[in-house]
Parts: C-alpha cells; sequence; structure tokens
C-alpha cells in the first residue's frame, strides 16, 4: 500500500474509550499475529510480575496484577513484536530500497519480524545478508577509521533494556564520546531540564496509589486514552474515590472523557458492556494550542487573588516558608501578567479559568500529568515550572495524593536515562564510571538529537548507530534528516522489524535484528523503569523468530570487543555471559541500585529513591524552586493558523500498527488535517477536500501536500495532523528553549486548497 491510496472514512468520535471494542480489537491483533497459543501464552505473562515488561508506554503496573494486565496498546505492541510474519534475504532481494521508500510505514512495519544481520553496500540497490561477525568488524572498523571519536552518533530509544543501554554508555564513553542522543531529547527533555532546577529530579514524585488519595487530577498536554491506556483505569478509580478532574488540552480527546473500563477486575464484571462508563473529565479546557502556560497563570494569579483577599485560606505557607524560595519573584511576574494577554494565549474565557481555579483550591491534595502537549514547545520548560508552581503554592508535593506525574511515552526512557544515555553525564555518575572501570571519560558533552542532525548534515558526524528506534520518523524536519543520514559513510540500526530509517540509509548500511523483550534470551533477563521510578524485571517466553537474532546485550559486547580490543579492560563477554554481572556494575556506580541482583528478583521489582517524594528538594539551593518566567504564547499573522502534531490510536511512536483511529473517527488513512467547520468554511473548503499545509521559517517554507480536511471539534484558528506525516513542517532549529526538544506541538501554518 503506497503512501497516497488511502480511502478514508470519517464518522463522529465514540462517546466513551476502551470497552468492548478495545478487547475486540486487542484480540484482533494478538490472534491475528499471533496464534491463538502464542497469543494466550502471552496475554497470560504480560505485565505479570517476572513476566514481560510491556514494550509500549512506560505506565507503571500496580502492586496487584489482574489476569489481563495489559491495555489495547499493550496488546498492539506485543502482536507487533510477537508476530509470525517474518523478512529475511528473500524479501530483500526482491525488494529495493527505492522500492521500499515508496511504501509506507504502515506497510514497512506490517512486513514482519527482521531474520538476519543485512548490509547495503556502497552504490548497492539491495540489501544483502551478511553474518554476525562481518557485521561487528565492518561497524569497528569504520569507527576506529574515523579522525575523531565524536565523528559517530550512538542513538538510544526507549526500549532498551536497562542492562543494554548501561553497557552501549560505556562502550561509547570508552570508545571516547557523550554522542549519546535519545529519544528522550524529543520528548520530556523539557520535563527533565524544568524538574531538576525547580525539585531536584526531572521524574514523577508520585506512584499509582495517590491516584486513589488525591482530591483532583489535571491532565494537561496528554492523551492517556491512546498514549498510557491503562492510564484511564487509575484515573476512573481516583473520580471513584471523590476525586475530580480537569482535562486541559485543544481536543476534546474521548479517552479524557469518558471511559469503560474492560477489565472485570477492576470491580464490575459487566462493566466491559459499557452499562456504566467512568465520567473523567468534570472540567475539560479546550485551551489554544500553545495556551498552556496562559491558563497556569491565570490560575495562580486567581489563587493569589484570593489568597490575598484571605491569608492561609489558600496557600500553603507552612509549606512555602519552609521548603521553597522565589515566590516574591513569583508574584511580582504573575501581577505584571496583565489578563488581557492570558486570554488571548490560552483562548478561553476567564470564567472557564475560574472554574477551573475554584477546583484546585478546593482540593487538598492534586496530581497534575502531562505530555508531549505541554513538552514540545518553545516555552515548555518554562510552563513545566509553572506547573510545578501552581503545586508548590498549596504544598501539594511529598504528600499522599499530591505531586507531578510527567507521563513517559516508551517502556524504558527513563531507565536509560538513569543508566546514562545522555549526551551530559552528572558529575556523580561520571565519577562513579570511571572509578568502577579505571578509565577518563569523554570531557566535552556530546551531542543531542536535533544536534546529531545538524553534525551529520555537514559531516562533522560520518556514523549513525541506532539501538532501536525509527530515527527518521521520529525526527523533526524530515527532509533534513534524511538527508543527514544520507550523508553518512555508515549507518547501521539494531531493530526487530523494518522501519522508514532502515530504508534512509549511509552510504553503506547495515541492519542488525535483534530479539525482542518477549522472546527467550537463554537464562537471562532483564529490567526496566517505569514512569513511576518501579524498577523490575522482564523475562521473555517466546522462542526467538530466527536463530539469527541476537541480544542487544550481545550486540553491544561484541561491538565493544571488537572495537576496542586492548583499549579496554572490560570483560564484555563476561558481562554477556552473565547479565547479574551487570547489574554489580550498575550498583557500584548508579546510585539508588543497591542489592540490584536481589531487589530485582522480588516480585515487582523495587522503587528507586525520590526525594521530592519524601519532601526533600536536592536543588542547588536545597529548596524547591518558584521559577518566574514571563509570560509567552505563538502570535499568529492574519490568515495563518496553529498546528499541532498527534498520534492516532493505532500508533505507537512511529509504529503504525493499522489506520484505524477509532477515538476520533478516522479509519483507512493517515493524512489528514483536523480543523474546525468555520475556519474551513472561511477558506471555501469543505470536508474531503484535498488541502496543501505550509509552514513558514527564515529559511523558508515547508510543506505537506494533498492531505484530507477533516471538520472536527478543535478550537479556532488551530489544526491536527498526524505525525511522522506531519514532520516535514518542523524545521530542525525550532526547539524549546533549554531543552532543545522540537516543537511539533506547535507550528505556524496556512491551509489552502491543494494544488495537487
Ligand atoms: S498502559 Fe502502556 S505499559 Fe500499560 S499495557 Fe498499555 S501500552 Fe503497555
Amino acid at each position: 500500500m503506497s503512501k497516497r491510496d488511502e480511502k478514508l472514512k470519517v464518522t463522529p468520535p465514540p462517546e466513551t474509550s476502551a470497552g468492548i471494542h478495545a478487547v475486540t480489537n486487542a484480540l484482533r491483533h494478538l490472534y491475528g499475529k499471533m496464534g491463538p497459543i502464542r497469543a494466550t501464552r502471552g496475554m497470560l505473562r504480560l505485565n505479570q510480575k517476572g513476566g514481560i515488561d510491556c514494550q509500549s508506554c512506560a505506565w507503571p503496573d500496580p502492586e496487584h496484577r489482574t489476569i489481563n494486565e495489559f491495555c489495547e496498546n499493550g496488546a498492539k505492541a506485543l502482536a507487533d513484536e510477537a508476530t509470525k510474519q517474518r523478512i529475511g534475504r528473500e524479501f530483500f532481494a526482491g525488494h529495493s530500497v527505492e522500492e521500499l521508500a515508496a511504501q509506507s510505514d504502515f506497510w514497512l512495519n506490517s512486513q514482519g519480524r527482521l531474520t538476519e544481520p543485512m548490509v547495503l553496500r556502497e552504490g548497492g540497490t539491495h540489501y544483502e545478508p551478511i553474518a554476525w561477525e562481518d557485521a561487528i568488524s565492518l561497524i569497528a572498523g569504520k569507527l576506529n577509521s574515523l579522525a575523531s571519536p565524536d565523528e559517530a552518533v550512538f542513538y538510544t530509544s526507549g526500549r532498551t533494556s536497562n542492562e543494554a543501554a548501561f553497557l552501549y554508555q560505556l562502550f561509547v564513553r570508552q570508545f571516547g564520546t557523550n554522542n549519546l542522543p535519545d529519544c528522550s531529547n524529543m520528548c520530556h527533555e523539557s520535563t527533565s531540564v524544568a524538574l531538576a532546577e525547580s525539585i531536584g529530579l526531572g521524574k514523577a514524585t508520585i506512584r499509582l496509589e495517590d491516584f486513589e488519595r488525591t482530591d483532583l487530577v489535571i491532565v494537561i498536554g496528554q492523551n492517556p486514552g491512546t498514549n498510557a491506556p491503562r492510564m484511564l483505569a487509575s484515573l476512573a478509580a481516583a473520580k471513584k474515590a471523590g476525586a475530580k478532574m480537569i482535562a486541559i488540552n485543544p481536543l476534546p480527546e474521548v479517552g479524557l472523557t469518558s471511559f469503560v473500563d474492560p477489565n472485570p477486575q477492576h470491580g464490575n464484571p459487566l462493566s466491559v458492556l459499557g452499562l456504566r462508563p467512568s465520567k473523567l473529565a468534570d472540567l475539560h479546557l479546550p485551551v489554544r494550542i500553545g495556551g498552556d502556560m496562559a491558563v497556569l497563570k491565570g490560575l495562580m494569579k486567581i489563587m493569589f487573588e484570593r489568597e490575598r483577599a484571605e491569608p492561609g485560606s489558600v496557600f500553603d505557607r507552612d509549606f512555602i516558608s519552609q521548603n521553597t524560595a522565589g515566590y516574591a519573584e513569583l508574584e511580582a511576574e504573575l501581577d505584571a501578567t496583565e489578563w488581557a494577554a492570558i486570554l488571548e494565549g490560552s483562548g478561553l474565557t476567564r470564567g472557564e479559568i475560574e472554574e477551573a481555579a475554584e477546583m484546585i483550591i478546593a482540593a487538598r491534595s492534586f496530581i497534575t500529568c502531562w505530555a508531549m502537549g505541554v513538552t514540545q514547545h518553545t516555552a515548555a520548560v518554562a510552563t513545566i515550572q509553572d506547573i510545578v508552581n501552581l503545586h508548590l503554592l498549596r504544598g501539594a508535593i511529598g504528600r499522599p495524593g499530591a505531586g507531578l506525574c510527567p507521563v513517559r511515552g516508551h517502556s524504558n526512557v527513563q531507565g536509560d536515562r538513569t543508566m546514562g544515555i545522555w549526551e551530559k553525564m552528572t558529575p556523580v555518575f561520571r565519577e562513579n564510571l570511571e572509578r568502577e572501570f579505571a578509565f577518563r571519560t569523554p570531557e566535552l558533552d556530546g551531542l543531542n538529537t536535533v544536534e546529531s542532525i545538524a553534525a551529520m548534515l555537514d559531516g562533522r558526524a560520518k556514523v549513525f548507530f541506532a539501538m532501536g528506534g525509527n530515527f527518521v520518523a521520529a525526527s523533526p524536519d524530515t527532509a533534513a534528516v534524511s538527508a543527514a543520514l544520507q550523508n553518512c559513510d555508515l549507518t547501521v540500526q539494531v531493530i526487530t522489524k523494518l522501519n522508514r530509517t532502515a530504508i534512509t540509509p549511509g552510504k553503506v548500511s547495515l541492519i542488525l535484528p535483534c530479539l525482542g523483550r518477549s522472546e527467550i534470551d537463554g537464562e537471562q533477563f532483564v529490567s526496566t523503569e517505569s514512569t513511576m521510578l518501579n524498577v523490575q524485571m522482564s523475562k521473555g517466553i517466546f522462542e526467538p523468530a530466527s536463530e539469527h537474532l541476537r541480544s542487544e546485550v550481545w550486540i553491544v559486547c561484541g561491538l565493544a570487543a571488537a572495537t576496542l580490543g586492548a583499549r579496554s579492560d572490560v570483560d564484555w563477554h563476561a558481562f554477556a555471559a552473565d547479565y547479574d554481572k551487570i547489574r554489580d556494575a550498575i550498583e557500584r556506580v548508579v546510585p539508588g541500585f543497591e542489592n540490584y541482583n536481589e531487589r530485582v528478583r522480588v516480585p515487582g521489582g523495587f522503587y528507586l529513591p525520590n526525594p521530592p517524594r519524601e519532601g526533600v528538594f536536592p536543588t542547588q539551593a536545597g529548596k524547591a524552586l518558584f521559577k518566574a518566567a514571563p509570560l509567552e504564547y505563538a502570535k499568529v499573522p492574519a490568515g495563518r493558523m496553529l498546528m499541532t502534531t498527534i498520534r492516532s490510536h493505532d500508533q505507537f511512536n512511529t509504529t503504525i500498527y493499522g489506520l484505524d483511529d477509532r477515538y476520533r473517527g478516522i479509519d483507512g488513512g493517515r493524512r489528514v488535517v483536523f480543523m474546525h467547520p468555520d475556519d474551513m468554511a472561511e477558506l471555501g473548503l469543505a470536508g474531503g477536500d484535498r488541502v496543501d499545509v505550509t509552514s513558514y521559517w527564515a529559511d523558508g517554507e515547508r510543506h505537506i501536500r494533498g492531505f484530507e480536511a477533516v471538520p472536527y471539534k478543535i478550537p479556532r484558528g488551530c489544526t491536527a495532523a498526524y505525525f511522522p506525516e506531519a514532520n516535514p513542517l518542523i524545521p530542525l532549529g525550532s526547539v524549546a528553549r533549554r531543552s532543545f526538544t522540537p516543537t511539533s506541538k506547535c507550528v505556524v501554518v496556512s491551509v489552502a486548497a491543494s494544488e495537487e
């Protein structure tokens, strides 16, 4: 199916999420791709203690696991990895890279599991098989031929296990560079920067049980129904326990408003029939794209007004005086912020903001959850710090039912960062790593994702090595990142399935097929870290899809030994033979992993230290910091609109499972632009019309063409389109300040009838 032959069907979005459709869809994927026996075995081990940790998002598992401890999208992720479909040398002999490039991402992914290492030689048109030894020595030879280790970039996607990630960064640093960009650069880097500065830890401060102890949950810039579906059960549990919920999102995502719990063990066995759906959001604020900071400042201005009228009635004065600094600066900043700007920036009425403020003031404890809708904006770091400011004013951190919950999108993206996958190193990590392995780590910080693409484009970087992921589809500025990869002397991907990046090769390109998390890796098991700092084991149950697959750990150890040779006295083969040895080393290098091997074998694993959860804020000031920043929101010239990029319900990050975004009434296609009907009318457009979208930057215009206009409930002047299809509109240089996260959630565009 090529990119263009889509047969789109548009229907009204459903009134509730999950329910029986989630069950039938999950079973369709599982049984359809895995067969009845493997599907049943898989379902019984997914997210069970000592079982398979879901390869999809990083939502934590409850202490008490139900039999079906997974969601529809977790089932799709398992089925996608454990599919019986296979592709090997015959497939690649029959499809040139050029032919593959004409296929859609959905088609590429649906071809099946890769079964053997493949190489595309310089000037070649087809991938051909290569032996592991030859592939490894080809890479080692190229790496050692570079003028500097900094001419190589080592990317990591969030699927990589703790054990593989730790060894990967060790190899790369012993090789001599800190060029360790990762998918976190493109998603929650803004969170890491903001929280580390404000509270001393760039991670969530709550646990699952806090949802049943809270008075209010605020979900801002996140669509949990698709991106962390089991979160809906936690939201429903909070509501059942009496909590209220506010959803702040341009789109009225059904997963924010109504939920039918398909899991009979969560209470009413008949709940799956949808007889009594759980009402989620009590208040939905349809904020203008990029208007979150304006909403937060409006909420705090109202709270300050109330507090001044009756001191101590709104703010937790004791908490503020004992645990924080910077209150006066925040107060001055808010006083200087005009309501007119707040209303223009948020696109909301003062009444709507006041209603939300009342709910926050009435809540003794509250939790705020967020994701890319907040992190992928120019002022994302300051916006997240305004979320923290809101919590500090109420002392709503570090006590039951209260705290921050940035929801990570990839199953071990947080674990990878904890293992040292970062272009920087904390002083403690650097010191421990040097002591443990007796070597000097590279001094200079490495390149993050956007910087890596720029370095590959201008030739400063010549080798791109990816541990998982789909770099070209995940990154902004598709034309630039494609050219960057094609400009490399060597590109290497350690993956399980064919994807866009594999067919955007450097002069020489290698595909190294690895074991999936659901597959048996000898006697070994790996571990991951959830969004709430729970570290637990994951053990595969299925025979590998092919005898030629190797584990991530085996690949890293083999490459390190071949590349570093006598330059490293690390016993890589010992690590590859016994992952307990890796965990012993992690225990000595990474704080919080004491007795790692013992504790990870405890069913359910263990939690990492979380000082802010205990009311301790390890910032430079030793206090939680109010951070005051001026209000920012996108100014839109006449005739232009704002566009945000979104995921469909049949997608996980860049993996396209299908073309059915049933939560938005879209089926059969992905090249769509969601628009307000009145905006369409003003442009003389009707539903189904083909449109071209243009974005405007200092270095020129960018376009996506021939998309279908879909009338949708979205604020006036706002539009939405799926990524990666809309990524060509976002230039490399458009990033969030301080975090370099691409601003994929807020792009100024124009929409016009298609010239095609
Ligand atoms: S909520 Fe996330 S981690 Fe849990 S089963 Fe679903 S996709 Fe997997």
